[in-house]
């Protein structure tokens, strides 16, 4: 198919300093929890976005010294000869396909915890840091200050070293150059604080030396927080955000242009929760208003009629993409060939940002499963090896896992038979996208597969999407008729209050009871729910938070008793923070670190979880080794919602297995459970087991993954800088 004529500015070469953009499509600097120490990961993913057509590729924040160390989350490194050798991986993968690579020099100060250098990070001002625990910084003295800029200057010359083509002077999240341009840090007297032209030398000297050391055909881009959404505490875009531009605009070839500190980085990697795509335009539209030099922003673009509006209305020249990059890295190509369609929509659900804030690589995507396993395990987005049999597959089930695993089995050619009793696609993701506030976009993750595979039934005539039946029973599956069976039933929520804390059932929790529903009744609406509802919570997601606000929402008082930290999991997709604010402006009764004991007819019994005496001795068998716990109190409700623990639906599985010996009767090789069936887990992961299954389906036992490529460092092979194979001590 044709481009869309009106997308051809999306298309149009850009100038940037010495380099030529093919077109204005850009993956800004984003985690991935590759480095410089997984370089095969790092190559992979960022040149695969070159081949799906993006103009420039970026490291994720690139530490220019050990001073700058995010240990124990991985930021990519410049700090020797091995990490020009490992980033020089990627930028040769990038050149292949006709794309530039930007390296982000990154200096933390206290938001760098330094965990493994163990070096003391410095700042404009000693303080505290917000984000990280018990880090601070020294307040850095002149010779500091220049100390620091060669550091950027060092970092620098190995980036173009390893074959970079732009570099930044990074100062968005609160990083150094950021701390001594906003007074909410900077509380310097001398030339380098008061005054806007003192709080701006750090970085204009900085980018002044970047500039100078690099070659001409080296372009130096700018990442600004442009308002830090402090007030007058902090950058505010109308004042020092604009002055700044100005003052710089000179010696910076591109603005890479952004929002708000690190402590809420959700501001800026808005999860669709709160914020629809283009919202930092609110902000970031006055930049093109002072800068001669591009300019370039993120607002979760992946609509080309959005991103024409952003270059038409002169907000942006570039559109800057993080997540859309990763859930579709084809993004530009697809619009290029008009498949508009065919685009694998970003959710806004931050699940890739939460493994990487928790420390855990690689990264993972929702959407697309291949993110982070473009190296390790060969996967390709876009691209599948051809069927090796003519077995034919049915999958029961097709929420996220089944229908993942019919869309690949698809376009593998296999003849595939996707059934569900439900009327439509998407399992329990149904629900959530309709029945939760601000979780409609997860909805695209169940789009994109219906999608895809109607276009894929029509090339595939023996294969068959076959909603609304009965549930499949065992005779039925036995007799289908086909070579494997994978089983995708999904998971419900426990209607005996079993959860992560007791193991166990509690007592008088039976969502049989009238008064009692679990998440799953709730969505269906038949059982009335009374004005003064009490939600049990034990999960550490969004569901409890989620259905408390539906509920608050619909006129309930809502009390939540949580047995575990409520939502702890959001906090790394960075929704935690306006979670807690809505909880607050719903006014919210809550039982923090509580648990439920028993239940009766409109009231519930709870004690503090840490209620018990603190030290546990032994009193002999059968005795508690701490004292009783005496905090038990009753509250009453009219409603219980029990957001307790998740179960497998994999009862067909079982009985599939228990009756193994008529398989081969039946002409069945084979029968998988992926998906929540399998272990109830994050909706990423359930479509990450269906994508492998069916990437892996001829193996000899496809329900046990083939192992992956490590990247480890291997004893006996040479590091760099050096250093030998004994254990050496120094005494
Ligand atoms: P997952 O996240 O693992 O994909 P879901 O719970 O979202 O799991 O989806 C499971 C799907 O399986 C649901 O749409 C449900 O209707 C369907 N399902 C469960 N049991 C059967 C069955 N026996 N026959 C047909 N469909 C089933
Ligand atoms: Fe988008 Fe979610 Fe994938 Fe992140 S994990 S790229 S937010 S779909």
């Amino acid at each position: 198919m044709a481009r869309d004529p009106r997308h051809d500015i999306l298309f149009e070469p850009i100038k940037v300093g010495p380099l030529t953009f093919r077109n204005r499509f850009y993956q800004v600097p984003h985690c991935i929890g590759a480095g410089s120490d997984r370089p095969g990961f790092q190559a992979a993913h960022r040149s695969m976005k070159a081949e799906g057509g993006w103009a420039a590729i970026n490291t994720e924040y690139c530490s220019v010294h050990p001073e700058s160390d995010d240990t124990h989350r991985l930021s990519a490194r410049l700090w020797d000869a091995g990490d020009v050798r490992n980033l020089r991986a990627m930028t040769d993968h990038i050149h292949k396909f006709g794309a530039y690579a930007g390296a982000e020099l990154w200096y933390g100060s206290a938001h760098a915890p330094n965990m493994e250098s163990r070096c003391t990070p410095r700042g404009a001002t000693q303080y505290a840091s917000e984000f990280e625990t018990l880090t601070y910084c020294q307040e850095m003295d002149l010779d500091e200050i220049a100390r620091v800029q060669q550091m950027y200057v060092d970092a620098a010359l190995r980036a173009r070293d390893a074959g970079f083509d732009l570099v930044y002077v990074y100062g968005a999240d609160s990083y150094i150059p950021l701390q001594f341009l906003s007074r909410y840090y900077n509380h310097r007297t001398d030339k380098y604080g008061g005054s806007f032209e003192n709080r701006a030398r750090f970085w204009v000297e900085t980018i002044e030396k970047v500039r100078k050391a690099v070659p001409n055909d080296m372009a130096v881009v700018v990442r600004f927080a442009v308002d830090t959404l402090l007030g007058k505490d902090g950058v505010e875009v109308e004042d020092d955000g604009l002055k700044f531009v100005e003052f710089a605009d000179d010696i910076v070839d591109l603005w890479d242009v952004n929002l708000c500190g690190i402590a809420e980085w959700g501001e800026n990697a808005t999860p669709s929760r709160y914020y629809a795509s283009g919202h930092h335009l609110h902000w970031t539209r006055f930049i093109k208003q002072v800068a001669k030099k591009p300019v370039l922003g993120v607002g979760r673009y992946t609509d080309p009629e959005k991103m024409l509006e952003v270059v038409t209305k002169g907000y942006a020249d570039i559109i800057g993409a993080a997540r859309p990059s990763i859930a579709d890295p084809f993004l530009p190509k697809k619009i290029e060939e008009g498949r508009i369609d065919d685009i694998r929509v970003c959710l806004g659900c931050n699940v890739c940002i939460s493994r990487w804030e928790i420390g855990g690589p690689p990264m993972i995507c929702t959407q697309n499963a291949t993110a982070g396993e473009e190296y390790r395990r060969g996967w390709h987005p876009e691209k599948f090896a051809k069927k090796t049999s003519d077995d034919s597959i049915l999958v029961v089930g097709a929420g996220p896992a089944g229908s993942e695993c019919a869309r690949v089995l698809l376009e593998r050619g296999y003849t595939t038979h996707l059934v569900d009793s439900a009327e439509k696609i998407g399992g329990h993701l149904n629900s959530i996208a309709t029945g939760l506030p601000g979780l409609g976009e997860w909805g695209f993750h169940r789009d994109y597969r219906e999608q895809q595979i109607a276009k894929l039934l029509k090339k595939n005539k023996h294969s068959v999407l076959a909603l609304g039946r009965k549930p499949m029973t065992a005779d039925e599956v036995l007799a289908y008729g086909a070579e494997k069976v994978v089983i995708a039933t999904g998971s419900s929520w426990n209607t005996d209050g079993a959860n992560c804390v007791s193991h166990h059932p509690i007592p008088g929790i039976d969502a049989s009871r009238a008064d009692q529903l679990t998440p799953e009744q709730v969505f269906a609406g038949k059982k009335p729910i009374g004005k003064r509802v009490v939600v049990l919570n034990y999960d550490t997601y969004f569901m409890a938070t989620s259905l408390a606000e539906k509920l608050a929402m619909a006129g309930h008082e809502v009390t939540i008793v949580s047995g575990v930290h409520l939502a702890h999991y959001t906090h790394f997709t960075l929704e935690y923070s306006n979670i807690m604010r809505r909880n607050h402006e719903l006014k919210f009764r809550e039982y923090g670190e509580h648990y439920c004991t028993r239940v009766e007819p409109g009231r519930m019994e709870i004690c503090n979880k840490w209620g018990d005496g603190y030290k546990a001795s032994y009193r002999g068998k059968g005795v508690s080794p701490r004292n009783a716990n005496t905090s038990h109190e009753w509250i009453d409700f009219d409603s219980l919602v029990l957001v307790t623990g998740r179960h497998s639906d994999d009862k067909l599985y079982r009985e599939l297995k228990a009756r193994k010996s008529e398989w081969s009767a039946n002409g069945i090789k084979g029968v998988y459970v992926i998906g929540d069936a399998e272990a109830p887990r994050l909706i990423a992961d359930a479509t990450f087991t269906g994508h492998r299954i069916a990437r892996e389906i001829e193996e000899a036992d496809p329900q046990y993954p083939l192992p992956y490529k490590r990247e480890v460092a291997v004893w006996g092979v040479p590091h760099m800088p050096g250093g030998k194979f004994e254990i050496e001590y120094k005494t």
